[in-house]
């Protein structure tokens, strides 16, 4: 209602007390979002709010001076508390922003600086060197006229940090993120409409000032959102985020340069010497350090992808036995304590098997090294054969091998190994001692009553299966 009757009144104290409305439901909307919601930094938050009621208070000073007093002087009181709430509000977005991009994050400083870097030159050409220059103003005018400009640079700065910072984009950011962008659109339009000393209608005013409306109302939003929670946490940074667009935007900041001179050159009807030469050259060699730049992050992530192929690799060899391919003892002892958690969560038994050649020390001095190398390849893969893929078969070392098995008992696991026992190549045969985890013994434990197992196989005469007691 109170939109409707903003829109539809003229210059009044209704229309005053309805836009003040608006803009505290917005303010009152944030504070109670951030209580419910726990937010993060809730106290900044409220302060953020507590610049909207301060600006809001400046609108009924305003609104006061001009139709009570009849007062038209610049600067007015009300200038005080909107610069006072801007500058509140700056501070507050700055410690937010401090919490939310703690780590540190160069790449991101300086983007942000680029493009509020580029805004800055506008600013100065079209707001800020006018009123400096301006010689209807007062020293306090001056001041005041450029705080304006200054603040919404800051504002902007900190908006494109926030928004090439990282990090989870939720609905409260989006909210907060086109808030900012709503509330700049307005006061820029403002600032180019006083520039150009274009006369506002009461409709095209409105509209401008329903920009600071439209901000408050999604500031409110963002506090009742479920994602202000933790709007204010620290983020991650991800190195690998530097999209094609981001360079895009990047480009067209570095473009205003050259575009201002351009329109200055225009419109001083070319009394710049050489501006054209001037500004071709500087679009010419600007395309060109992008263009640079955009081979090198080619090249760097081609690197990278190589790099990152390279430690797969490097990872997967780590733990692989070079001449088997089984898995090596550094990945067995990984995995052992692993399996004994899943098999303590799970509820469910596990056994371990020691398996070891018989008389291989024979078979290398009978055939030579290379042939026992053969063989302890040929086994490995015979017996990974017999396995089940859930089973995980390592070289412990030499021509000693550990088996897993989960969710098997002993019978299942001696008529296991009596299947691999023949499929061991050139008619060898090996020996096997096999503990059943008692569900609560360490991986040590556990092993050491297999291998004692294995030692009593052997001295029973080899080629067969002993049982842990
Ligand atoms: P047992 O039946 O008691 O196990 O007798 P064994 O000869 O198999 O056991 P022993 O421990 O006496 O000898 C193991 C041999 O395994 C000695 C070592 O040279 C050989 N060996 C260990 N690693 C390798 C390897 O990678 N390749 C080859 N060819 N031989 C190896
Ligand atoms: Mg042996
Ligand atoms: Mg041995």
């Amino acid at each position: 209602m109170s939109v409707v009757a903003y829109f539809g009144t003229p210059d009044s104290w209704l229309q005053t007390i309805c836009y003040a409305a608006i803009a505290l439901s917005g303010g009152l909307a944030l504070v109670l979002g951030v209580r419910r919601n726990r937010a993060a930094a809730a106290p900044l938050w409220l302060m953020f709010a507590g610049c909207q009621f301060l600006a809001v208070c400046g609108d009924l000073v305003y609104a006061w001076y001009a139709r009570h007093l009849r007062s038209s002087a610049y600067p007015a009181p009300a200038d005080v508390l909107y610069l006072t709430a801007g500058f509140l509000e700056i501070v507050v977005l700055i410690l937010i922003l401090r919490r939310r991009l703690r780590a540190r994050d160069p790449a991101g400083v300086i983007e942000a600086v680029i493009i509020a870097g580029a805004f800055a030159l506008i600013a100065w050409v079209y707001l800020m060197k006018p009123v400096t220059q301006s010689p209807g103003l007062t020293f306090a005018g001056k001041l005041v006229a450029i705080g304006y400009p200054i603040l919404d640079l800051l504002m902007l700065a900190l908006l494109a940090r926030m928004l090439v910072g990282g990090g989870g984009r939720n609905g409260a950011f989006l909210l907060l993120a086109t808030g900012m962008t709503s509330y700049l659109a307005a006061d820029y339009a403002w600032a180019l409409t006083d520039h150009f000393e274009f006369q506002a209608g009461t409709l095209s005013s409105h509209t401008m000032d329903a920009g600071y409306l439209f901000a408050f109302g999604l500031y409110g939003a963002a506090g009742l959102h479920p994602g202000i929670r933790d709007l204010a946490e620290p983020i991650e940074i991800s190195d690998r985020r530097f999209s094609r667009w981001r360079l895009v935007l990047l480009t067209a900041a570095t473009m205003i340069a050259p575009l201002l001179l351009a329109v200055e050159a225009w419109r001083e009807h070319n009394r710049v010497p050489d501006a054209q030469a001037v500004v071709v050259g500087c679009v010419v060699m600007f395309l060109l350090v992008v263009a640079r730049m955009a081979v090198l992050i080619r090249q760097v992530e081609r690197q990278a992808s190589v790099l990152e192929h390279q430690a797969e690799e490097l990872t997967d060899l780590a733990q692989r036995d070079t001449l088997t391919g089984l898995a090596n003892r550094r990945a067995w002892e990984a995995a052992l304590p692993l399996a004994l958690d899943h098999a303590r969560r799970d509820g469910k038994p596990l056994v371990l098997a020691v398996l070891d050649l018989d008389h291989f020390k024979h078979f290398n001095d009978q055939y030579g090294h290379l042939a026992g190398d053969r063989l302890l390849k040929e086994a490995a893969a015979a017996w990974t054969g017999g396995l089940r893929a859930g089973d995980l078969l390592a070289r412990y070392g030499g021509e000693e091998f550990a088996l897993l098995i989960p969710d098997c008992d002993t019978e299942a696991v001696t008529e296991l190994l009596d299947r691999l026992r023949p499929l061991t190549p050139s008619g060898q045969t090996f020996s096997a001692g096999v503990a059943v985890w008692d569900g609560q013994e360490s991986s040590d434990g556990l092993f050491a009553r297999a291998d004692a197992a294995l030692y009593r196989a052997k001295g029973a005469g080899r080629n067969r299966v002993a049982l842990a007691v």
